[in-house]
């Protein structure tokens, strides 16, 4: 691997431009999009780092990176060969997005029996599809970039912390406490179910802004409380599938869901 090109300097320390690379398995490459869509900062963006794989935006290819940032989750044998690859050859690596994370809504299928499933959507073609799980089933990941699908400032601001050496910390409080600092009316109050009290922040209450009611795409907040969040569907007059139907949808609260189910 070649040593990095200093690009400018910080309070006297050089800098460097960490060579990143992009990768997808089975997604539907949204997340990879957001960041593409960010022409405000894009130009900031790739002055701190050197983009050596992007599928989506450039046709040349390079196995020498640094920063490994993966899309998608693995639903077939030939992606785990892959993905071990890029792990053998990142110094970091990042799921990205809530398929990469926790299986996304591809972990929908894991519901069901496989078989069922195939026929359902493939009828009598044939097709290779195995249970849907996330990269640190598989590898090490150094670092998880939440949301379906990501939200682009959060994700240049993680890569240049990385790039200057700076500690990443993701928010332990809810988008509740986001959606009140923007002002919303609460969505209950509305008549509109909600996870916001039990999902992790950091997308500044992206849907509740626009009175979509959350859907736990971020995974569980700290310290979150299911019984409470229970509670209050219930006493908006939300059945228990309402909040099943949430808590399955991306995977992050797989394991809360399988609780509910249970009693
Ligand atoms: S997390 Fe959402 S937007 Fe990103 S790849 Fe998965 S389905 Fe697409
Ligand atoms: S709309 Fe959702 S996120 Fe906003 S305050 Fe109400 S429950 Fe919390
Ligand atoms: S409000 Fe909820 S569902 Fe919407 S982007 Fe944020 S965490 Fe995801």
């Amino acid at each position: 691997m070649n040593d990095p090109t200093p690009v400018r300097t910080y309070l006297g320390v050089p800098l460097y431009r960490p060579r990143v690379a992009f990768f997808e398995f089975s997604s539907c490459e949204g997340c990879q999009l957001q960041i593409l869509n960010n022409e405000a900062t894009l130009l900031d963006f790739l002055s701190l780092v050197e983009v050596v794989n992007f599928r989506e935006a450039m046709k040349e290819r390079s196995d020498d990176y640094e920063i490994a940032l993966v899309e998608g989750s693995i639903t077939r044998g030939d992606e785990t060969g892959r993905l071990k690859k890029i792990r053998e050859k990142a110094k970091v690596l990042v799921a990205l997005g809530s398929c990469a994370c926790f299986g996304g809504v591809n972990q929908l299928k894991n519901r069901f029996g496989l078989d069922w499933v195939k026929k359902e959507v493939y009828g009598d073609s044939p097709i290779e599809t195995e249970y849907v799980r996330p990269l640190e089933d598989i590898v090490k990941v150094d670092l998880k970039i939440f949301g379906c699908p990501v939200k682009k400032e959060e994700v240049e601001n993680i890569i240049i912390n990385i790039a200057i050496g700076k500690a990443i910390v993701h928010p332990k409080y809810p988008i509740c406490t986001e959606c009140k600092a923007n002002e919303n009316i609460c969505l209950f109050d509305l008549g509109e179910p909600c996870l916001g009290p039990i999902t992790r922040g950091g997308c500044n209450s992206w849907c509740p802004n626009s009175r979509f009611g959350c859907w736990g795409c971020r995974g569980p907040a700290e310290d979150t409380n299911i019984e409470q969040m229970k509670k209050i569907m219930k006493e908006h007059g939300f059945s228990e599938d309402t909040i099943l139907d949430r808590l399955e949808c991306f995977g992050g609260f797989s394991s809360y869901a399988q609780e509910l189910r249970k009693k």
